[in-house]
């Protein structure tokens, strides 16, 4: 059963270099929304959104430096398209990045710190902070080598926090989450970027 939350027509690109793109289709339909492989700057015309999904932070951005994808996103960005970075894809969005960085879109005010939770804790689920931005409330939360967010710059709002530590940040119409979304039984933070 899908619940609409856009209008009917709305397409959602989902970057497919690597990572679980056929999981954010799959949120996606859930909420009405056809979802579209992006590996090109054509694809991206007409789109509500772009999703950058999480993987591996070097081979995405030598991807997006292949396919001739830094600029056009840009371009996306600033004509008010929508985007959501998850986990590697949160990386790429940075200012910058630690920890064998790599080039980044440089749409979000913030360092992120690349595999910063270690190798002993390298995967983990957990809730959300009490306290978080109204509808995302309890949210549960999946890390897999996940990056920390750190120095969000006076535009960056924090809207979700684990431990204590932001996981989830917007600026704008950029959000970018450490956790993977698609992973859980919950398409609130899908639903939020249809809505921005
Ligand atoms: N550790 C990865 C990186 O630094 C991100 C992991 C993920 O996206 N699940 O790129």
């Amino acid at each position: 059963m899908s619940q609409a939350v856009a209008a009917e027509g709305t397409r959602v690109g989902v970057l497919a270099i690597q990572g679980a793109v056929d999981k954010h289709f799959a949120m996606l339909e859930r909420l009405g929304v056809r979802g579209v492989r992006v590996l090109g700057k054509e694809d991206l015309a007409g789109l509500r959104g772009l999703i950058i999904p999480g993987g591996e932070s070097t081979t995405i951005s030598k991807g997006l430096d292949r396919l001739g994808l830094f600029e056009p996103i840009r371009a996306f960005a600033r004509a008010g398209g929508r985007i959501l970075g998850t986990c590697a894809g949160a990386i790429l969005l940075a200012r910058e990045c630690e920890n064998h960085p790599v080039p980044t879109l440089e749409l979000l005010d913030v360092r992120a710190v690349r595999n910063a939770y270690g190798t002993q804790v390298d995967s983990f689920v957990a809730q959300a902070d009490p306290g978080a931005a109204a509808n995302l409330e309890g949210m549960g939360c999946v890390f897999i080598r996940a990056p920390q967010i750190a120095d969000p710059g006076p535009e960056v709002e924090v809207l979700l926090r684990v431990d204590g530590l932001p996981v989830l940040v917007r600026q704008g119409r950029i959000l970018a989450s450490t956790f993977h979304p698609e992973l859980a039984d919950d398409p609130r933070l899908h639903a939020l970027m249809l809505g921005l």
